[in-house]
């Protein structure tokens, strides 16, 4: 399997550009259909409502979501099931968010260790796909996704693209490590063009002192409303273009993921785009949704997942104080997870935001700055809310 898949990759690496784009076309437009069904639009419309609750509306519907996801995890899934009786709770027992703590954390090596039954045998659960957590094979864990999860992920995406001006079917420019880009040789074009999604899918693997120029000559004639990419290349783009000193693309906006975001690389990138740079953080087990609003504010979406902001005691942290993120997300019935610890370090902001929007906000947020030292991740910086 592995080889034919290898013989086809070397086929897609030899054929001409025309045909590139066509499969980059017809993945987009498969992506397209997977993403946009009818919960994607139900999930979109109700979040447009719900992000303007009061704190006393949303923490009832948190409450709510809660004891649904709580009890159905408890009768359904063998490893709470235990849990459960073990604790000698009742399935109906977390009825508010401080009754959560009564449940253990949940670590990464258990998820590992229990993986198996960590999946409900509820009929209706039946994973819709797999998505694998980030790392090498050995310690990578392929999470079951429920079709209603995987959809509601890309609304709350099209949320945050909203609040940033972005409509549907607008221009996107993305620096990918895509197999469709990382499969590109060393001779141009370093880029495949998706127009089932209006998307310029560029290499960011090849993007150096000498392709630069390309970049910047294709970047210009694509005139992306929205460019996104992992920070670092999207502050390498943005330093080689002022170099060059290039015209600003002036995107709507520029979102920066999959990465920590320091503030000099958020500097570089609004300075060379002229607009802002917005975060978004999420994790391949649904339990945690972060995204930056208008007004350059990271918000806990409350009506995606329940963070808890725990320090290095394991407590409540306070605002201002180094905590954890540890998440259940309500989203995916297929792999329910209660209170996993993400590994990733925030700081809870003192103030709410001047938008209006319900949740906790963070002043900032720093991938892996809670992973053990065993796990020999690499040193991160500090993405700093603007
Ligand atoms: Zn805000």
């Amino acid at each position: 399997m592995a080889d034919r898949s290898q013989r086809l990759w070397r086929v897609y690496e030899k054929s001409p550009v025309g045909l590139k784009n066509a499969v980059a076309t017809a993945r987009g437009a498969w992506d397209r259909q997977r993403r946009y069904g009818p919960y994607f639009r139900s999930h979109r419309l109700a979040l447009e409502e719900s992000q303007w609750w009061t704190p006393e509306h949303q923490v009832v519907a948190l409450g709510e979501r809660l004891r649904r996801f709580v009890h159905r995890a408890a009768t359904t899934v063998p490893y709470y099931r235990d849990v459960f009786v073990r604790l000698e709770l009742s399935s109906d027992s977390i009825r508010e968010v401080e009754d959560l703590r009564r449940l253990p954390l949940l670590d990464a090596e258990t998820v590992r260790k229990e993986y198996e039954r960590l999946q409900p045998e509820a009929d209706d659960a039946a994973p819709a796909m797999l998505l694998r957590t980030p790392g090498p094979e050995n310690r990578s864990v392929p999470v079951p996704l429920s079709e209603e999860c995987f959809q509601r992920e890309w609304a709350f995406r099209w949320q945050q693209l909203a609040w940033h001006g972005v409509r549907p079917g607008e221009r996107i420019a993305t620096l990918a490590d895509d197999p469709l880009v990382v499969t590109l040789g060393p001779e141009p074009p370093f880029w495949v063009v998706n127009h089932a999604e209006a998307e310029l899918l560029l290499s960011h693997r090849r993007l150096n002192e000498r392709t630069l120029p390309l970049y910047a000559e294709r970047l210009s004639a694509w005139k992306p409303a929205l460019l996104h990419g992992p920070p670092t290349a999207l502050a390498a783009l943005a330093e080689g273009l002022r170099d060059l000193d290039h015209a600003p693309l002036q995107p709507k906006v520029v979102i920066a993921e999959g990465e920590t975001l320091t503030w000099e690389q958020r500097a570089a990138i609004e300075l060379q785009f002229q607009c802002k740079a917005a975060y978004f953080y999420s994790n391949a087990q649904m339990v945690a949704h972060v995204a930056e609003c208008e007004h350059g504010s990271l918000h806990i979406r409350p009506e995606h997942s329940l963070v808890e902001l725990l320090n290095e005691r394991g407590e409540p942290a306070q605002p201002g104080e180094p905590a954890e993120i540890v998440g259940t997300g309500f989203g995916n019935i297929s792999f329910p997870l209660i209170r996993l610890r993400t590994g990733d370090g925030a700081v809870m902001a003192e103030r709410p935001c001047v938008c209006n929007r319900g949740g906790l906000t963070l002043r900032s947020l720093t991938l892996g700055a809670f992973r053990p030292a065993a796990a020999e991740e690499p040193e991160a910086a500090v993405a700093e809310a603007a």
